[in-house]
């Protein structure tokens, strides 16, 4: 079976970004794996990181590291400067328009559980609503259904249709008085499918509904500006992109978070405690209970400033011809069947292949230094969805070539002929 998919607003190939110069900037790239050079393309798993990341990582470590927030001495405020100068970088990067609205959690999840317990849940209700789509990661579909069951209320599902695109007449439809939240994903890990979200945003704006988007697969391939989106929620992770594991972001609208009571409670988050009562601190640190992963916020902030200094058109245009290139050669085999073929996609390749299972072929690409993923996606819906138990995910990054595709299509050739 063939599949195509048709680009986005396809851009000719710009001249001056250079992939190749971009890959010496990440070590890990250069390496064998079972004697091959490594391909790798497993980026919306976890992305890798710069030297720029590793290099400040380290020297914060052996020269700035101490408690952040509460120490006089001198280690203790370098290192709360870092800290707080990530946050900074982080809201000028997504345009944010107050470092109030940037809170520092562990990573999509945790903005997103959040955003359940302490936006949403307090004012759920027996009969109430959360819309969202078929296409979401599981970390944004079990909190609102824990949300919902301990609230008697209910999760609508918005469906996709056969390229994996949103069905926005039937979201439309989902959006009622009763409905409390609109969460949705900016871009399918799954799919790859870039969803309409400022159009989205309005249309529940419109019915006076607040919105979530997951941004963990959207911010690793675009600029996104908080302002432009106007959205109320915007989640991300720092491991996809380009920084340490372990933190992530919360952007909430400020009005909103200030009137939201805390997530978690500890240290760092009040301003006067007695037995008879507790005053909270002020945002962002009313959320950020307990010693925060300080080495992982000034990691974050140091892949902000190295996706500052990046060509991103140039990115774009690249990521959108490596999407192109691979959704060409793939289609070229006849047992491999796309899945995910919006109009407008980020360069994620999902497939399957006839009578072979995905686990094989991710098993069998190693072999060839091919890093891929095999399985669900922590997105069974969509598997559900398209009636397949799994499939082959290969997500590309700026660093990625056209060389790393053809290697990814000789592995497959391969692993057919073995199973043929
Ligand atoms: N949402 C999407 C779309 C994702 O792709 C992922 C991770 O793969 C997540 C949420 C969860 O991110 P994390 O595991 O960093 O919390």
């Amino acid at each position: 079976m063939t599949a195509t998919a048709t680009l986005a607003k396809p851009e000719p190939a710009t001249t001056g970004f250079d992939p190749e110069a971009l890959r010496a900037d990440f070590p890990a790239l250069h390496q064998e794996i079972h004697g091959h050079p490594l391909t790798f393309l497993d980026n919306a798993a976890s992305s890798q990181r710069p030297n720029a990341v590793i290099d400040e990582i380290a020297r914060f470590d052996r020269n700035d590291y101490a408690n952040i927030h509460r120490g006089v001495h001198e280690l203790s405020q370098r290192a709360t400067k870092a800290y707080e100068g990530a946050r900074d970088k982080i809201r000028q990067y997504i345009n944010a328009r107050d470092r109030k609205e940037i809170i520092f959690v562990r990573g999509t999840t945790e903005a997103i559980n959040l955003v359940a317990s302490s936006f949403v849940r307090p004012s759920l209700n027996l009969g109430d609503e959360i819309a969202l789509t078929t296409m979401e990661h599981h970390s944004n579909i079990v909190p609102w259904q824990m949300a919902c069951r301990e609230r008697g209320a209910v999760v609508r599902v918005a469906p996709i249709n056969d390229r994996g695109e949103l069905e926005l007449e039937e979201l439309e439809k989902l959006l009622t008085p009763r409905t409390k939240l609109l969460t949705l994903v900016h871009v399918s890990n799954a799919l790859g499918t870039i969803n309409p979200v400022k159009e989205i945003v309005a249309m529940a704006h419109e019915r006076g509904i607040p919105v979530l988007l997951d941004g963990a697969q959207a911010i690793p391939h675009m600029r996104v500006d908080m302002q432009d989106l106007d959205c109320d929620f915007y989640a991300f992770s720092s491991h996809k992109m380009f920084g340490p594991t372990g933190v992530g972001v919360l952007y909430g609208k400020k009005e909103l978070l200030e009137a939201m009571a805390p997530y978690q409670g500890g240290g760092d988050m009040i301003s006067v405690v007695t037995f008879e009562k507790t005053f909270y601190a002020g945002l962002p640190a009313k959320f950020e209970a307990g010693t925060p992963n300080i080495t992982g916020g000034v990691g974050l902030g140091a892949a902000i400033d190295y996706l500052e200094q990046l060509d991103w058109d140039g990115a774009v245009a690249h990521e959108n011809e490596l999407l192109r290139y691979g959704t060409e050669r793939l289609s070229e085999i006849p047992e491999v069947r796309l899945i995910g073929t919006a109009n407008r996609k980020a360069s994620v390749l999902s497939f399957v292949v006839d009578g072979v299972h995905p686990h094989d072929i991710g098993t069998i690409l190693d072999r060839e230094g091919v890093a891929v993923r095999a399985g669900h996606h922590c997105a069974q819906p969509v598997m559900q969805r398209f009636s397949v138990p799994a499939t082959t995910r290969a997500s590309l990054a700026f660093y990625n070539t056209k060389e790393d595709v053809d290697a990814l299509i000789r592995a497959l050739r391969k692993t057919i002929e073995v199973f043929k």
